[in-house]
This record gives C-alpha cells, structure tokens and sequence, in this order.
C-alpha cells in the first residue's frame, strides 16, 4: 500500500534526512587509503546517535539474517549492503557508503559513492553516470508523472554511456517504515505505472555496473556483488513529490 504523506510528516522527513546527508559529509573527509570500513561505520554511528537520531540499518531483519552495522560500505565489485569490517580502503577503490536513519517516527535513505585517492578512467565514469542517471529520475519524480517515467530516464542516462543497471535490486518508498510500496525499478519504461502524487516519498537509487548487470550474493546473507567481478556504483537520495517539483530530503 502506497502512504502519502503530509506537509508536516514531509517536514520531519527532512530532518532524517539532512542527518543522512550530513553522515555523508563526514565520510567526504574520512574516506582515505588505510581506514577501515568499521572505523567509517563507528563514525557514522556516533554521527547519528549524537543527532538524537538511530542508525536505522543497525538490527535491520531480513527472515533470520540481521545486519550488523549501521552503514552499508561496499568496494568495487560489491554492490550494495557490504558489511563494515577491518578491511582497510586502498587507493584506486571506490566504496557506496548507505545510510539510513530514524527520526521521530521516521526514515531517510540516501547512498554516496566515494574515489580513494587516484581511480581510474573507467571508474570514474562509472561515478559520474550513475549521479547522472540519478538525477535524471529525481528530475521525473514530478506530481502527475509515472514511476515508470523514474525508471526509464535512469536507465536511458546509463545504457546510451554504455554500462547496465542492476535489475534485482530497487529503490522504495520510505516514511514510517524503512522499505515501503512503490518498488522503484532502474529499468523501465516511460508511460506505465501508478500515476505519482504529491505527498509520495520516494528513495530513488540506481545501481549501476560496468560490465553485466547480473549480480550474487556472498554466504553472508547481505554481501552482493556483481557476478563479473566488474565495479559497481551507487547513489540514492529520499525525495518527496511536491506541487513544486521533486524536493530532495537527504541534503544538508
Ligand atoms: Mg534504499
């Protein structure tokens, strides 16, 4: 069931949000070779808590398996939900750094991926297109459009640049619950799909990769990673549709 939400609801989304985003700044200037991703999750963590907010990936359940942190931090050929842990960030690496938060009876999401030191040309691409692609379906989430109008400019950004958007992972709506109706494809096509209303809030987050976009996941139970080994990128913000257009919740 999709819940729209009011000015006010929307209001304290905001504040979630900018919580998320401003994890994000903090991981701007700690993301270096030789951290490790535990050390940027307990950053994270006490970034959060100390905003009176809760890291809200910490405990999250999906059937028997619960995750254990409160960022998800996922290099090169992971693609999401990797699990922080003495791994030390290399040069040449890049690393989605997830973050959700809960505030006063409310979600926000939004994911960042981050270059450590020098990357190469390729990577560096594979950044810049999925914040393009990214952009490009917050630019559709427009009252009286339809969600398949999100899904298809972000896969029109990625495929013309020649990489692929994962096809077994989306993005959601958030509000009081962390993962709520619609599913927010990465693929699609424009046209079809529930018409968008003011009040929707949508965590928008195209994974792209550049080779296949078949992806596995580790014996962990959250690790996924492309099935080719090839990198993959990540970015995501929470946006509520307004009357005046697309409003991002996860900035600071
Ligand atoms: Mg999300």
């Amino acid at each position: 069931m999709v819940e729209l939400k009011s000015d006010r609801e929307i209001e304290i989304m905001r504040e979630a949000g900018k919580i998320v985003a401003e994890v994000h700044q903090l991981m701007a200037e700690k993301v270096v070779a030789g951290i490790t991703t535990a050390e940027l999750d307990s950053i994270a963590e006490d970034h959060i808590r100390s905003r009176g907010a809760e890291p809200a990936f910490k405990g999250y359940r999906v059937g028997g398996n619960v995750f254990p942190s409160s960022i998800c931090a996922s290099i090169d050929e992971v693609v999401v939900h990797g699990i922080p842990s003495n791994r030390e960030l290399r040069d040449g690496d890049i690393i989605s750094i997830d973050v959700g938060t809960f505030k006063d009876g409310y979600y926000g999401d939004g994911a960042k991926t981050f270059a450590v030191g020098e990357i190469n040309e390729t990577k560096k691409k594979l950044m810049d297109v999925t914040l393009e692609a990214l952009n490009a379906g917050i630019e559709k989430a427009q009252n009286g459009n339809r969600l398949g109008d999100i899904s298809a400019a972000i896969q029109a950004v990625v495929e013309e640049n020649g990489f692929s958007v994962v096809r077994d992972m989306v993005g959601h709506g958030i509000g009081r619950k962390m993962h709520e109706d619609p599913q927010v494809y990465n693929f699609g096509v424009a046209g079809t799909g529930p018409v968008l209303k003011k009040g929707l809030v949508l965590a928008i987050e195209p994974m792209v990769n550049v080779g296949d976009y078949k992806i596995s996941f580790k014996p962990d139970g959250w690790t996924t990673v492309t099935s080719d080994g090839l990198p993959s990128a990540h970015f995501e913000h929470t946006v509520a549709i307004t009357e005046n257009g697309p409003d991002i919740l996860t900035v600071v």
